[in-house]
């Protein structure tokens, strides 16, 4: 990890990391939507776009069994092991293992673990962690909705303070809310396309008041659901007070998305990184949902301006 010295000031200037590893690319199922083509078009997208040299790559690690079990009954992870070992299988109609998946699942865990561990540690206040499979419907005792392990979940226990999950991922992080909806050290804050799957994520359901759920119509106009997210972030930022912030960052909110949408368009996504930038505290970006190998490419690109604008 390096620093750059700023021209100018001659000052150390904080860097926004990058985060993602080849093993990700393994965890596939032929024809599946959740498919390593996706992170293909993010990382060809930054390449063309000159972003890959503006990023600090960062390595991912694995996650321990320990630091899975803060979130995960470990009797759940050495089935997700077992079944792996065994050449894989499938835990519902949406989500597969291969006999990979196991391997990437943990470092999709640890390389969020990694990012927050240097975030926390050093200067830099920025991180994005493009990993596969992605976590937030998965539950402390069951993967579903293509998640084997909760990465966001697990950094935010990780880290030991107090931290606000943002989620703008089309789908609500059924598996986000049920880890933390006891747990007054963590907040967690939703926008999601309503009704729909996974069907969690009424506007009534509030934990110990540590949960705010977002619910959107279909039809919602893209301003809409931007005000409604920039006044939710800013309210529980204000009642809250977190030090660190994590998102959950699906970009299946996009307009063209296949199987999600919420009529966002690419800036839209610089919009929100910008709002949570704005806490001033460090922000680490997960990868969740999106499956426009079209659109993925440009939606990142605005998130990760966002972030370097933040780190810069
Ligand atoms: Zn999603």
């Amino acid at each position: 990890m390096g620093f750059p010295i700023s021209e100018s000031t001659g000052i150390l200037a904080a860097v926004t990391l990058l985060v993602t590893d080849d093993v990700y690319l393994e965890h596939q199922a032929p024809g599946h939507v959740e498919c390593p083509a996706r992170l293909e078009a993010i990382l060809t997208h930054f390449r063309q776009r000159g972003l890959l040299k503006r990023l600090t790559s960062l390595p991912a690690r694995d996650a321990s069994l320990q630091e899975l079990s803060l979130v995960h009954d470990p009797a759940y992870v050495e089935v997700v092991r077992e079944a792996c070992a065994r050449g894989g299988g499938w835990f519902d109609a949406d989500t597969y293992l291969n006999e990979h998946s196991y391997k990437a699942a943990l470092r999709a865990a640890g390389g969020v673990l990694a990012a927050v561990e240097a975030v926390r540690d050093g200067r830099d206040r920025t991180a994005l962690c493009l990993v596969r499979p992605p976590g937030h419907h998965a539950t402390p005792l069951r993967g579903m909705g293509f998640c084997l392990f909760n990465n966001v979940a697990i950094a935010a226990r990780f880290l030991k303070r107090r931290v606000l999950i943002v989620d703008w991922d089309v789908h609500h992080g059924n598996g986000t809310q049920d880890t933390f909806e006891e747990d007054p050290s963590v907040w967690y804050l939703s926008t999601h396309r309503w009704p729909f799957y996974p069907g969690t994520g009424h506007a009534k359901e509030q934990g110990i008041g540590n949960i705010i759920n977002l619910p959107m119509d279909i039809d919602t106009p893209r301003e809409e659901v931007l005000k409604a997210f920039e006044k939710g972030v800013r309210k529980a930022a204000k009642a809250f007070k977190p030090e660190f912030l994590l998102v959950s960052c699906g970009f299946d909110a996009y307009e063209d998305d296949p199987i999600g949408g919420l009529n966002l368009k690419p800036e839209d996504y610089r919009t929100m990184t910008d709002v949570v930038c704005d806490l001033g505290i460090p922000v680490v970006s997960a990868l969740e949902g999106g499956y426009s190998l079209s659109g993925l490419g440009l939606c990142a690109e605005q998130h990760a301006e966002g972030l370097l604008a933040a780190g810069a």
